[in-house]
């Protein structure tokens, strides 16, 4: 292969992707040897949103549901392929993200935290129709908050604004992919270009498929208001059906963004309600600690899996974020983890930034040892949660409930949960 023209090339500019990014632009010599390749989203990427976001402020996206009526049942993982640069930045992208405090402050230090978030002083965790839950706060670890809410969109945007000034290569264009690599280096194509660089990292939030569970549940979101509404509280409720979160708004002060798990015909049949029938299967879900809960929005289905590379590290190709592991969403987890995965790879990259000429396998292995117990006990933490609530064993449910209680009761026993919600594992 002939001499790079990248050191570092980042393949998928998603939230993780752009942190790395800016990360390594704080640490390299020459921060223009780092290329971003922001590709168009591909045609079937897992766990991906509906057609049918939100329409932008403004103008109506086609397609997507008036607001205000009942959301058509929504092909899953179908995405209209981007033809700018501009249609990458998913505007339309309904997801809300619970970021822990570590995630928070990683996000502060570069000058990335969104413009409108919801803190999270505590969080109710409990599991409908069975005795138990437990309430994590955030005075039972001296922090302002235990994490905060924001807009997928509004995070992008942000990142978006930063990315363009730290001095990156931004390449934008059709969806990259790795064609092959040996000793010296690495060999991408994006549509008709190629290029060359050093180490590649894949950040596309797909391709992870050593280990899969498709766990027969789908993700309703949407949001929804209370009559009871109480600031800084966020909800997890697991039900026969599968988890029920309620987070507080990022951008409407007492609305609720709704994460609702459920069979995919069941999620199908919530998506396809008029706005009273949804409110009231809501409420009889959630039960009556926010009083009635009501909804006029959009919905959007998401389907979920567990998807996992067993290596995160293949020769000088590195995976990243979702596209090492996809989570489900219970716990508000991916992206938090994506992130630590972002920064440990900046940190580990840093020195080898200075001598680029040089060999990063040492360093790669190091990078990939060091994320083994963090990506191992988050994937297994949020592979097991949805599945032990929804056995419908009735004494295996009372166990479930008997543990919150517990943990209600001995903070000791809540305290490493809730420090690995905060923070996540770190070695
Ligand atoms: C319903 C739901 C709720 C969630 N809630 C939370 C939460 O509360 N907290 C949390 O931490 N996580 C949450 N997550 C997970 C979180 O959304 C993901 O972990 C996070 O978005 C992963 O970021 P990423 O950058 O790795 O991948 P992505 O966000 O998928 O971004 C990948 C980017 O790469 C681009 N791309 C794709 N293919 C290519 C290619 N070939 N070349 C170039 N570019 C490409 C895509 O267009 C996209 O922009 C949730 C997920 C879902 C589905």
């Amino acid at each position: 292969m002939t001499a790079s023209a990248f050191d570092i090339a980042i393949l998928g500019a998603g939230p993780v992707g752009r942190v790395l990014a800016l990360m390594l632009a704080r640490v390299a010599p020459d921060p223009s040897r780092i290329a971003l390749l922001a590709g168009s989203v591909p045609a079937a990427a897992p766990a991906a949103p509906s057609t049918a976001g939100p329409p932008a402020a403004g103008s109506p996206a086609a397609g997507s549901p008036a607001a205000g009526s009942p959301a058509a049942t929504i092909p899953a993982a179908t995405i209209p392929a981007a033809t700018s640069p501009a249609a990458t930045i998913p505007a339309a992208d309904p997801r809300v993200l619970a970021m822990n405090h570590g995630s928070r402050v990683l996000l502060e230090s570069l000058l990335a935290w969104p413009d409108r978030s919801a803190d999270i002083r505590n969080i109710h965790v409990s599991q409908r129709g069975r005795l138990g839950r437990t309430v994590i706060q955030n005075t039972d670890f001296n922090v302002p908050q235990l994490g905060s809410v924001v807009a997928y969109a509004g995070l992008h945007a942000k990142l978006d604004e930063r990315v363009a000034a730290c001095g990156v290569t931004v390449l934008s264009g059709p969806a990259a992919q790795v064609e092959r690599q040996d000793a010296d280096g690495v060999r991408i194509a994006q549509g008709d270009n190629t290029l060359l660089c050093r180490v590649a990292v894949q950040s596309d939030g797909a391709g992870a498929t050593d280990l899969r569970r498709d766990y027969g549940q789908h993700a309703v979101l949407t949001t929804a208001h209370a009559t009871l509404p109480r600031r800084g509280w966020a909800w997890e409720r697991f039900t026969a059906e599968g988890p029920l979160a309620l987070l507080p708004h990022p951008q409407t002060p007492d609305a609720y963004s709704v994460v609702w798990c459920s069979a995919p015909e069941r999620a199908n049949e919530l998506a396809a309600m008029d706005n009273a029938a949804f409110s009231a299967a809501l409420t009889q879900a959630f039960g009556d600690r926010l009083g009635r809960l009501s909804s006029q929005s959009p919905r959007h289905v998401f389907p979920l899996a567990l998807a996992a590379r067993r290596a995160q590290v293949q020769g000088r190709v590195v995976a990243i974020g979702n596209a090492a592991q996809t989570l489900h969403p219970v716990a508000g987890q991916g992206l938090n983890l994506g992130l630590r995965d972002a920064a440990r790879l900046a940190q580990t990259l840093a020195g080898w930034l200075a001598q680029p000429e040089s060999s990063p396998t040492a360093r790669l292995t190091e990078f990939a040892q060091a994320r083994q117990v963090d990506r191992f006990i988050t994937a297994g933490l949020t592979d097991l949660m949805p599945r032990v609530f929804a056995t419908g064993l009735a004494p295996v449910e009372h166990a479930c409930g008997l543990a919150l209680l517990g943990m209600d009761l001995a903070s000791p026993l809540r305290a490493p949960l809730a420090q690995h919600l905060l923070q996540g594992f770190r070695a």
